[in-house]
């Protein structure tokens, strides 16, 4: 229980500097520059993030607008999931959920050359020359939906990955929300694709 309202304050936090930055255009994550760069980027040099601010501000209020404008958005995101805010941090989707699929052509640790899940929501965090995410393992990647993802099969067909299905239920077996800190990230998947690259 007590775990539980961790995390929840935890991702509180981190999500309240969303809106922060969302309302003063930007603004308060220059002024709060090493908390943001820690939080989003695993980071307190904010030297090294700055010209991410801005275009991450417009990228949040186009999510914003997009979870206002597309039911079918706002169904799959596990920001909307209730359940979600209280459970565990992830870095990587939980394969109680999810498995990779069986003609997936790369290693299982690997993306390949896909990056469509950040490409088709034009991540400004996602750069597309190397396949990195610069958020990757920070407090928002571990808290909210990129470590998990894919969490769920309206994900996978929202972003039309290649790579995961659904884990068919063993007889009598629920999916219980996510419990534990697998490392399979998607984000080492994507480290992986770019050493492999
Ligand atoms: S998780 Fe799926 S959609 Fe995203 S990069 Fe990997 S294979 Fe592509």
């Amino acid at each position: 229980m007590l775990l539980k309202a961790r995390w929840f304050l935890v991702r509180l936090g981190v999500i309240a500097l969303a809106p922060l930055a969302m309302l003063t255009l930007g603004l308060s994550a220059y002024l709060l520059a090493p908390i943001y760069t820690r939080v989003y980027f695993s980071d307190w040099r904010f030297w090294r993030h700055h010209r991410r601010f801005l275009p991450l501000t417009m990228h949040c209020w186009k999510i914003f607008f997009k979870l206002l404008a597309e039911p079918r958005y706002r169904r799959m995101t596990a920001l909307m999931a209730g359940t979600d805010w209280f459970s565990p941090p992830r870095s990587g989707p939980n394969p109680s959920i999810v498995q990779v699929r069986g003609d997936w052509p790369h290693p299982a640790d690997s993306c390949g050359e896909c990056s469509r899940c950040c490409e088709t929501i034009d991540c400004p965090a996602h750069d597309p020359d190397t396949g990195l995410c610069a958020s990757y393992a920070s407090a928002f990647w571990n808290y909210f939906p990129c470590g998990r993802y894919p969490a769920s099969d309206a994900q996978i067909a929202y972003y039309q990955c290649p790579k995961w299905e659904l884990r068919p239920l063993a007889q009598g077996e629920s999916q219980a929300e996510p419990t534990g800190n697998g490392r399979q990230a998607r984000g080492e998947q994507v480290i992986a694709r770019q050493r492999s690259g």
